[in-house]
């Protein structure tokens, strides 16, 4: 049994690593503290290990990092160095929500967002775009809002037509965007233009984007008079969960980002090629929405013998639930927030150090069962992923 010195090891170099990798540092990471974050992580003792949350330092950071600009990891799990600032106000945009300082991006998302807003500002009723979320100066997890936008590639954009792009600060922080699809989340509203399938479209053909998350009905509708020649970025419009208020635009990998870690599967792999327009987006207005099949009268049960496990052929309720709410291919972006957070309470010190470590890479989400989170096959996961994103991929993934 090694002692609880020596297991916490590679738990800090872990955490160097990963926030020298995001934080400029000159010096790449290593054993050393990493000044530059204001945090010692030389050797974490059980305490410190209950010390800020990786959200909370990368949340405290006001500035970017110097040096060039690179993306590492994935948008769900990354961070990001030499961010610039989406101007708070552009002759084609203006940044929302000032107060929560994530209007950072890659070089690269802040020239689309030009770009785009030009096209947007074109377009009739439209002045531009208002530009909710990209990332924090470092990149790195939040707070609150969002479990991607993690490494500047990801952008938010208000599907409210900007009237004028003289909004005040205080306006900025009160007024709300508009949602497209109607109360049973079907179909698109009145609220829905032309206009909007046109900014989509110009996103998507858009080289540097990946891909785009909307909710299903903006999609549907842009579906009706598709053509052949649309396939290539109509399949980038992906339905998802939300996005009714704004729509939301990755970009690929941008190139000098070693680091960042291409989506898969690629939306040419989901859609087999094809514009997406199929079954796999009904079902988001489908069997997405249906409710709880009722179960039939179930007979009494016997009574459950002590410590005998269910067996997988009645899977418990929860597991139920689960299954019908996923969806069968998820583009594998933000799970929905809440139900997989993990726990602050009751981890062992072994746990504490998964969330340090996990959390210093962006990573969010651990079961919120103690004896969840104890499965070494969950806990190596996790941890391999964390390793991936901001380190010298050279070094073993230590004891965890
Ligand atoms: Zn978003």
């Amino acid at each position: 049994m090694k002692s609880p010195k020596t297991r916490f090891w590679p738990v800090a170099i872990l955490m160097s690593l990963a926030l020298g990798a995001c934080g400029g540092s000159p010096s790449g990471g290593g054993g050393g503290a990493s000044e530059d974050e204001g945090v010692s992580v030389t050797m974490l003792s059980a305490a410190e290990l209950s010390g800020p949350k990786a959200w909370a330092l990368f949340g405290a950071k006001p500035e970017p990092s110097s040096g060039p600009a690179q993306s590492w990891g994935s948008y769900a799990k990354g961070c990001a160095g030499g961010l610039v600032e989406l101007p708070e106000t552009g002759p084609t945009w203006q940044a929302m929500r000032l107060s929560r300082n994530r209007n950072w991006g890659h070089p690269e998302a802040i020239s689309f967002i030009r770009d785009l807003s030009a096209q947007a500002a074109r377009q009739p009723g439209w002045s531009g775009l208002y530009v909710g979320d990209i990332g924090q100066p470092r990149g790195g997890p939040m707070k609150s809002g969002h479990a991607s936008h993690q490494m500047g590639l990801d952008i938010d954009i208000w599907m409210l037509p900007p009237q004028r792009l003289n909004l005040s600060r205080s306006e900025r922080e009160s007024i709300s965007s508009i949602s497209v699809k109607t109360s049973d989340q079907r179909r698109v509203n009145g609220n829905w233009s032309p206009q909007h399938a046109a900014i989509l479209e110009a996103a998507a053909r858009d080289p540097r984007v990946d891909r785009i998350f909307v909710t299903a009905p903006a999609k549907i509708a842009m579906c009706q008079n598709a053509r052949p020649s649309d396939t290539a970025w109509l399949q980038k419009i992906r339905p998802y969960w939300s996005h009714d208020y704004h729509f939301h635009v990755r970009l690929k990998c941008p190139a000098g980002s070693p680091g960042c870690i291409t989506q898969t599967p690629t939306v040419s792999q989901i859609s087999s090629g094809g514009n997406g327009c199929d079954d796999t987006l009904t079902w988001w207005v489908t069997d997405a929405l249906a409710p709880p099949k009722p179960s039939p009268e179930p007979a009494k049960p016997a009574p459950r013998k002590r410590g005998k496990a269910r067996s997988r052929a009645q899977p418990p309720p929860w597991r139920l639930e689960r299954r019908r709410r996923v969806p069968a291919q998820t583009d594998g972006a933000a799970r929905p927030m809440g139900k997989f957070r993990l726990g602050r309470d009751g981890a062992t010190p072994e746990f504490r150090a998964i969330e340090v470590t996990s959390g210093a890479a962006g990573e969010g989400f651990l079961p919120s069962s103690p004896r969840k989170r104890r499965s070494p096959r969950f806990a190596g996961k996790k941890v391999s992923g964390a390793w991936r994103c901001c380190s010298n991929p050279g070094r073993p993934a230590g004891y965890l």
